[in-house]
């Protein structure tokens, strides 16, 4: 019996993925990450010349046993499982509150933006979710700013324009993220609820040597311009970049050069000395 099982697991293991057994390990730690309190928000300030206009925030995952788990890793995972829901509900809920405990504290009002997944959008009871999370925290929607990328905005228009159209309707700041990288055509554009464009940061990368950069970040300026759309450039390093992006017109930056994303302590911080 012992050798059989021996062999058992000789054919077994060597067969198991090991991405796969990963996959499967972060997914159980994923069910119980937000019970166990294992989530935090660290916030990335966009700039407007030398002032914070905005945050982002950005989850982190504190996993008991791997450390911190990259959200590119979980993300997709939590997307596949439904687990987005439950946590992109979170991220909203302690994003108000904290932007909502800032103003109470007399810091200058930003206002903070949170990004959407997809199965968040696709969800019919979003607005309403949205609606009853700034009711509780008393956060202004003004000071609301939803996220979507490209790809998730353009599928699926017919359920997704009511719904932008309603978060925009309670004041709410929609805003395309990774603009760019999908194929959305101007008229397409123009249909949407939106009210700003966030340059996808893979742009950003050699944009004085890679002329095709160039010419697609001077596209999307000029898209931006004449539908009226503010502009956000992310993964901004450099400041030579940064002086490209002004002369299109681009006016609001975020990016290493400026700040990475940092602690709701240093943002509190920050926020003190943005005068
Ligand atoms: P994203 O929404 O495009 O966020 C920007 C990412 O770029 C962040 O990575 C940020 O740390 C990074 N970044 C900012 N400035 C620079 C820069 O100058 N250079 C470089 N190389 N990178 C920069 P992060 O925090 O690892 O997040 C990765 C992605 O995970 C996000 O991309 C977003 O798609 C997703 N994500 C993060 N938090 C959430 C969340 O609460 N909900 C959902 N649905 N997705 C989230
Ligand atoms: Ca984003
Ligand atoms: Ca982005
Ligand atoms: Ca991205």
């Amino acid at each position: 019996a012992k050798e059989h099982g021996r062999n058992n697991f000789q054919f077994f293991f060597p067969e198991m993925n090991i991405a796969l057994a990963k996959k499967m390990m972060l997914e159980a730690g994923l069910r119980t990450a937000l019970d166990n309190n294992e989530f935090q928000l660290h916030y990335q300030p966009q700039y407007d010349h030398e002032k914070i206009v905005g945050l982002e925030a950005l989850i982190r995952w504190q996993h008991p046993v791997y450390g911190i788990v990259s959200p590119l890793d979980f993300i997709p995972l939590a997307e596949e499982t439904g687990l987005i829901n439950p946590i992109g509900q979170w991220v909203l809920e302690k994003a108000c509150q904290q932007c909502m405990e800032w103003q109470q504290q007399g810091l200058p009002p930003v206002r903070l933006a949170v990004n959407l997944s997809m199965r968040q959008l696709q969800d019919k009871h979003l607005v309403t979710m949205v609606q009853q999370t700034l009711q509780k925290t008393g956060l202004s929607p003004a000071y609301l700013e939803l996220e979507i990328t490209e790809s998730i905005a353009m599928h699926r228009l017919d359920t997704v324009i009511p719904r932008l159209q309603a978060l925009q309707d309670m004041g709410i700041h929609i805003s395309i993220d990774d603009f760019g990288t999908g194929y959305s055509s101007l008229s397409c554009l123009q249909s949407l609820p939106i009210n700003s464009l966030k340059i996808d940061q893979s742009f950003m990368r050699n944009m004085s040597t890679n002329t095709s950069n160039t010419s697609i970040v001077s596209a999307i300026a000029a898209m931006a311009h004449s539908l009226s759309l503010s502009l956000v450039a992310e993964g901004v390093e450099t400041e030579a970049q940064l002086e490209f992006l002004r002369s299109l017109g681009c006016s609001t930056f975020q990016g290493y050069y400026f700040s990475k994303p940092i602690s709701a302590t240093e943002c509190e911080w920050l926020l003190a000395n943005n005068a």
